[in-house]
C-alpha cells in the first residue's frame, strides 16, 4: 500500500473548501487527501524521467499473478490503465463513496497517468502488455470474457486512438469470444464505440455500468456519483439499439443509511430497473474497504446510545452490513422468480464480505450462521434452487439472534425516516472532519436536503 495518513479521532480539517462543492464531494476529497497530496508530489518527481524511462518502470512492476480464470466459463482481465477519472478526478481524489477499487500502487497510477498525458501511442502499448501478459496473445477465448477498465468506454481512459489499438485493430482472443464484458459509467455508453466492438471482438456484448441506487440524490448527492437517471435511461436504450446486453449495479446497503431503508431501496432500485428492461442486475454488498465513506464512519463515529439507536451502516459490528440483512436482501430479491436469471452476484465483493465476516464472528459468536449463510450462498449462485434460500430462511427463524434482529429493524425508521438519517449521519461526517466549523458545513447539506425526494422526508 501508499501510506495512507489515516485522520485519528479528534482530529480537525481546517482548509476552507471552495464554494458550490457539494457536500458528498468535500467529505470525500477530505478522505482521501492525503492521497491526492502523495499522488501530486510523486507527479511532479516523475515529471523528471523520460517517456520511456516511464514506460519502462510501469512494465517492470506488473504483477503476473493479478489476474485468473475465475470459474469455468469466464476470465477476468485487468487492464493497466489510468484508472477511473471520476475518482482520480485530476489527481484530487474523490469518486464514489463506496469506492476504493485501485490495488495498483500509487507510483505506478502516476506513471501511467503521465505516459497518457504524454504519449497516447506508448500508453496504449502499455495496456496491450498488460492484456497480452495477464491473459495471453491472442489466446483461445473463454465462453465470457471480463476485460476490465474502469470506464472502459471513457474517452479519458482509453482515448479513441488508445481504443482502437486494444480492441478494434486486431483481435484480442484467436477467435470471438461467445460474450465480451466491459465496464464503465453510464454516461460514456456510446453507440459506435459499442458496434465497433461487437463487430471486432466479440458475438456479443454485455456492458455493465453503475447504478447503484435508484433514486438520483441518493446516487449523487450521498454517493457522490456524478450519473443522473437520464444517463442510465439513455445507456439502456442505447445498448438495446446496438443488439447488446446491458448489465446495471446495485448496492446491498448504504453506508450511513440503516438495513432497513437499504433494503426497501434496494428493492425499489431492483425495481425500476426491471421497468426500464435492463437485461441483467449485479449486486454487491458494501465492503468496509479503505478510504470509503462506510471505513471512515467506522473508524470515526462514537458508540454513543444515539449512534447504537441509528445503527447506521458502517457504524456496526465491523463496518459491512450484518450477515441477516445480506441474506434478507437476497432472499426478498429471488422471491421474485423472474429475478432469478437476471441476478448476478458480484463474485469479488461477496468474497471479501464473507472473508471479513467470517473473521468478525470468530471472535463474536454467530461464527457458525455465518459459515452456513455463506455456504449456502454459494451453492444458489451455482444451482439457482430457490428451495436452499427457503431451507437457510427456516432454519435462521428458530435462532435467537436472527429473532432479535428481526425484532430491532422493526424500530428502525424505513423510507419516510431517509432524511433524518442523512441529516444526523451529515452532522456526525461534519464535526468529525471539522470540528468547531460543523455546523456552517453541515449547511452546505442541508441545502441540498431541499431537493430529497419527498418520500423520504419526514418534516
Ligand atoms: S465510477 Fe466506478 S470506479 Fe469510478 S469511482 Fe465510481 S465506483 Fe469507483
Amino acid at each position: 500500500m501508499f501510506g495512507i495518513n489515516m485522520m485519528r479521532k479528534g482530529d480537525v480539517w481546517p482548509e476552507c473548501h471552495a464554494k458550490n462543492i457539494m457536500f458528498i464531494t468535500m467529505v470525500l476529497e477530505y478522505i482521501w487527501r492525503s492521497v491526492s497530496d502523495e499522488y501530486k508530489s510523486k507527479m511532479l518527481e516523475a515529471d523528471q524521467l523520460s517517456n520511456e524511462e516511464i514506460e519502462n518502470s510501469i512494465i517492470d512492476k506488473f504483477n503476473v499473478h493479478e489476474n485468473g480464470p475465475i470459474s469455468e466459463w469466464l476470465n477476468m482481465t485487468s487492464l493497466f490503465t489510468s484508472g477511473c477519472p471520476h475518482k482520480i478526478n485530476k489527481g484530487n481524489f474523490s469518486g464514489c463513496s463506496m469506492c476504493n477499487y485501485f490495488k495498483e500502487d500509487l507510483e505506478s497510477l502516476v506513471l501511467i497517468n503521465l505516459l497518457k498525458e504524454r504519449d497516447p501511442v506508448r500508453y496504449g502499448n502499455v495496456i496491450k502488455y498488460s492484456f497480452d501478459l495477464l491473459r495471453g496473445k491472442k489466446k483461445m477465448p473463454n465462453l465470457f470474457e471480463y476485460v476490465n477498465g474502469h470506464d472502459s468506454l471513457s474517452p479519458d481512459e482509453l482515448p479513441d486512438p488508445v481504443f482502437q489499438q486494444i480492441f478494434l485493430k486486431e483481435q484480442l482472443f484467436s477467435s470471438k469470444p461467445y460474450r465480451l464484458i466491459l465496464e464503465t459509467r453510464a454516461n460514456n455508453v456510446s453507440a459506435a464505440r459499442i458496434r465497433e466492438c461487437k463487430k471486432k471482438s466479440a458475438k456479443t456484448i454485455e456492458i455493465a455500468f453503475g447504478v447503484e441506487v435508484y433514486d438520483d440524490w441518493i446516487r449523487n448527492h450521498w454517493l457522490n456519483k456524478d450519473i443522473g437517471n437520464r444517463d442510465i435511461i439513455n445507456a439502456i436504450r442505447t445498448i438495446k439499439e446496438c443488439g447488446c446486453i446491458s448489465r446495471g449495479n446495485l448496492l446491498i446497503g448504504i453506508p450511513g443509511l440503516n438495513e432497513k431503508q437499504s433494503l426497501l431501496i434496494l428493492k425499489k432500485s431492483v425495481d425500476w430497473l426491471l421497468d426500464l428492461q435492463i437485461d441483467r442486475i449485479t449486486v454487491s454488498p458494501l465492503n468496509n474497504k479503505e478510504n470509503t465513506l462506510q471505513n471512515f464512519i467506522y473508524n470515526h463515529f462514537e458508540q454513543t446510545e444515539e449512534s447504537k439507536n441509528r445503527a447506521v451502516i458502517g457504524s456496526m459490528e465491523d463496518g459491512n452490513p450484518s450477515v441477516f440483512f445480506l441474506f434478507d436482501a437476497i432472499y426478498m430479491l429471488m422471491e421474485n422468480q423472474k429475478l432469478l436469471d437476471i441476478i448476478v452476484f458480484a463474485p469479488i465483493n461477496f468474497i471479501k464480505y464473507f472473508d471479513m465476516k467470517l473473521k468478525y464472528h470468530k471472535f463474536k459468536g454467530l461464527k457458525d450462521i455465518c459459515s452456513y449463510i455463506s455456504n449456502a450462498m454459494i451453492e444458489f449462485d451455482k444451482t439457482r434452487d430457490s428451495a436452499i434460500l427457503e431451507r437457510v430462511k427456516e432454519q435462521l427463524c428458530n435462532e435467537a439472534q436472527y429473532q432479535a434482529y428481526k425484532k430491532e429493524n422493526e424500530r428502525l425508521p424505513g423510507l419516510d425516516g431517509v432524511y433524518d438519517t442523512l441529516r444526523w449521519t451529515g452532522k456526525m461526517l461534519s464535526k468529525s472532519i471539522w470540528g468547531n466549523r460543523w455546523k456552517e458545513k453541515t449547511e452546505v447539506l442541508d441545502e441540498e436536503l431541499n431537493h430529497l425526494n419527498t418520500k423520504f422526508t419526514e418534516r
